[in-house]
């Protein structure tokens, strides 16, 4: 069972600059609930591919829940020689229809009414405008927007971005830097533009290089993890939109074609632990209590073999999508893309790889 995947029909397509555009989808009737999001969040898109059928990629949604015009919005940069990001660029019109799948992801603001400091770099501006756009309309704190680009054509949303400031002017500010102008921003610049506003919630997206020196200048400055968010661009290798079941089935007509029985999850139960697991989820709210968590299962999977419908995206380690925080017990991941030491310290660990290492595991979503 995978979360399920919706056809949106693409009712706008806008050329934002030579090599971005941006792409709104309506929301389809009676799908509200499921496309309902919180500033920050990214849809996943399946791209038609001769090759493989599809590739699965995550777009973070530049659009704001505030906006209610029953439209989601993403904004894709063509990446040089990527498939995806090329493929929607070109082919994507009015009309269309691409299949997506609801809303997930971490990267957004515990409070809207908190000071906000927005670190975007290129494309990285699509989750921060949504995350400005959202807290502009229904929060109450200062926002800046410190935004770096190649030059002053690959700017995306300058226009917005201009008219939000002007519009308004006690509560946002909004820093443009250009690559071609200044050079790349060095930690120095990054620093003393950060350290008047250490008590703001930061939200770091964009290239490599400039996350890690921008995080790592925040970290210098004393941001504590809870206040320092960062979102990594990255393209996901596995396909979220199959059918779980029928690859576990595959799994076992060829393991039985070869003469063996399959290890579940294709790991054996590590840590020794004999017997069915007891599982509490918090979610949305409710608290789930699983007594047959078999140690071989990935959390997630149990979650929605049990019909719980938990958050998930790349099913790989890849992406945060269905981040957890341990409440009490230990798993251990298969593999882990995204969640640097201090995530794992402060016992955030991803569902979709989580197998459990105690008898009992609680843990929450929010
Ligand atoms: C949470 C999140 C949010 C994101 N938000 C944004 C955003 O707002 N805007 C944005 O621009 N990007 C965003 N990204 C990045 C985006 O998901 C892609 O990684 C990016 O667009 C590059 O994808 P690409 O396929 O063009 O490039 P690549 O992934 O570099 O393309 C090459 C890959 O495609 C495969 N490939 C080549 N040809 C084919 C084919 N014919 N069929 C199938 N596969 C093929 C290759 O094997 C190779 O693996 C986000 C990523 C994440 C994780």
């Amino acid at each position: 069972m995978t979360t399920q995947s919706f056809e949106l029909e693409v009712v706008d397509v806008v050329e934002e600059t030579a090599d971005a555009h941006s792409i709104t989808f309506r929301v389809p009737a009676g799908a509200e609930a499921d496309f309902a999001f919180r500033p920050g969040q990214f849809l996943t898109v399946a791209v038609p591919s001769d090759v493989t059928g599809l590739a699965a990629r995550c777009y973070s949604l530049c659009s704001s829940p505030a906006d209610e015009s029953g439209t989601l919005t993403i904004a894709v940069k063509r990446t040089a020689d990527g498939y995806a990001s090329n493929w929607l660029c070109d082919h994507l019109r009015e009309g269309d229809t691409l299949r997506v799948l609801p809303p997930s992801g971490i990267f957004t603001p515990a409070s809207l009414d908190a000071d906000l400091l927005l670190f975007a770099g290129g494309s990285g501006v699509t989750p921060i405008m949504s995350i400005a756009r959202t807290a502009l309309a229904r929060g109450t704190g200062r926002i800046v927007v410190f935004y770096a680009n190649r030059d002053e054509r690959s700017v995306i949303f300058a226009r917005e971005l201009t008219a939000l400031a002007a519009a308004h002017p006690d509560r946002l500010q909004v820093v443009h830097w250009l690559e071609s102008v200044q050079g790349l921003p060095t930690p120095e610049q990054v620093r003393a533009f950060a350290a008047d506003r250490t008590s703001y919630d930061a939200f770091v997206c964009g290239p490599g290089p400039f996350m890690k020196m921008t995080v790592a200048v925040l970290k210098e400055l004393g941001f504590p993890r809870e206040r320092r968010h960062q979102e990594k661009f990255v393209s996901l290798g596995g396909n979220p939109f199959g059918d779980l079941p029928q690859a576990e089935q595959a799994a076992e007509e060829i393991a039985a074609a070869e003469g063996e029985a399959p290890e579940p999850d294709g790991r054996p139960d590590a840590a020794g632990l004999v017997g069915p697991v007891r599982l509490e989820v918090e979610l949305d709210g409710e608290t789930h209590v699983l007594d047959d968590w078999d140690p071989a299962t990935r959390m997630l999977d149990h979650l929605e073999a049990r019909g719980i419908k938990a958050p998930s995206s790349c099913r790989e380690g890849e992406c945060s999508a269905c981040a957890v925080r341990l409440l009490e017990g230990d798993v251990t991941m298969a593999h882990n893309d995204v969640l640097d030491d201090e995530d794992l310290a402060e016992g955030i660990r991803l569902a979709c790889q989580a197998t459990p290492t105690t008898p009992v595991v609680r843990a929450t979503y929010s």
